[in-house]
Parts: structure tokens; sequence; C-alpha cells
């Protein structure tokens, strides 16, 4: 059962999440706001389910699919880009990046509905 990166990481992006995956499986879009949004993504395909990466979001936008909000359902589909028209995405790489505050992940939820 794969996990599901939701809007939540939408134009925050730190990437914390992904020097966390052991099988390298988070993806950005290569046109970030582009073709796809700015966010990394999970690909279904080869996410083997440790659940590693969920604790070490700090936006809190990493859920299994069977538990994404209702809000952020569409989400799913586009986790599943990645694997449909790779050569549009790259491995994602941590990088040492903005980490929010406890206002800034409540804010970031509220504006997205949750
Ligand atoms: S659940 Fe595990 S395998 Fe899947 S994306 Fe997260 S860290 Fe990677
Ligand atoms: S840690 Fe969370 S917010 Fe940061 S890039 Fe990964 S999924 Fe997006």
């Amino acid at each position: 059962m794969p996990w599901v990166v939701t809007r939540l990481c939408r134009d925050n992006v730190d990437t914390a999440c992904a020097g966390e995956c052991p099988v390298d499986c988070f993806y950005i879009p290569n046109e970030p706001g582009g073709k796809y949004p700015n966010q990394l993504m999970i690909s279904p395909d080869e996410c083997i389910d440790c659940g590693a990466c969920e604790p070490a979001c700090p936006w809190e936008a990493i859920f299994q699919d069977d538990s994404v909000p209702a809000p952020f359902q569409d989400d799913i589909a586009v986790n599943a880009k990645c694997d449909e028209d790779r050569d549009a995405f790259t491995n994602a790489e941590e990088k040492d990046n903005h980490k929010p505050s406890p206002e800034e992940v409540a804010a970031n939820k509220k504006k997205w509905g949750l």
C-alpha cells in the first residue's frame, strides 16, 4: 500500500522526506509548477510501505493512500504521474531547506482546507 505526498507539500518542498526513503522513490517534476505542481511525489510502483518518510515531513504532508484526507483525494492520482510520465520527473534528493514553525504548518493546512 503506497504512501502519498499531498498538496500540503506544495511550494514548500523542503525535501526532508527524500533522505529517509530506503528505496529512493520520491520524485520531483522537472518543471515544477508547469504541467505538474511544485511538490514531491511518491512512486506507487516503488514505495515499499515502510512508513519511514511520514515522521520526517515537517509539513505533515504524507499519508498512507487509504488515509488521505478527503480534500486531498486528487493527490493520489497526482503521485501516480511520476510512474506514468517518468520522463517528466527526476529522483528527489535531500537538501538543507527551510523548516517551518508550528504556526506555518497550521496556516498551510488551513490554506488547503484541512
Ligand atoms: S513509505 Fe517508505 S518506501 Fe514509501 S515513500 Fe515513504 S520512506 Fe519511501
Ligand atoms: S518532507 Fe514533506 S513537505 Fe518536505 S518535501 Fe517531503 S513531502 Fe514535501
